[in-house]
């Protein structure tokens, strides 16, 4: 077994950690950073429909993400997502 003591940290939250995030924001309740603790801040993409949890201290942020009733849907890409989409 190789164990690097968690010496590589993934740049975005995970889809389990942004659940955990939003269910906490929807409770009306203060998001903070998994990282340093900070509040975060939710960014919103009206046209896309799309939120965004990022922190305010070390930049941490989720991918983009949409809601649904069954939860949410990571965006991996941002808007420019169709390569066949003139429109
Ligand atoms: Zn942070």
């Amino acid at each position: 077994m190789s164990e690097a003591g968690g010496a590589q940290e993934s740049p975005h939250l995970t889809h389990a950690e942004v659940t955990r995030l939003w269910a906490k924001f929807r409770a009306g309740d203060v998001v903070h950073c998994p990282r340093d603790g900070i509040g975060m801040a939710l960014a919103v993409d009206g046209a896309a429909k799309a939120y965004r949890l990022v922190c305010t201290q070390c930049g941490l942020a989720s991918a983009w993400f949409g809601t649904t009733p069954a939860g949410i849907v990571l965006r991996s890409a941002p808007a420019t997502v169709a390569p066949s989409g003139d429109e």
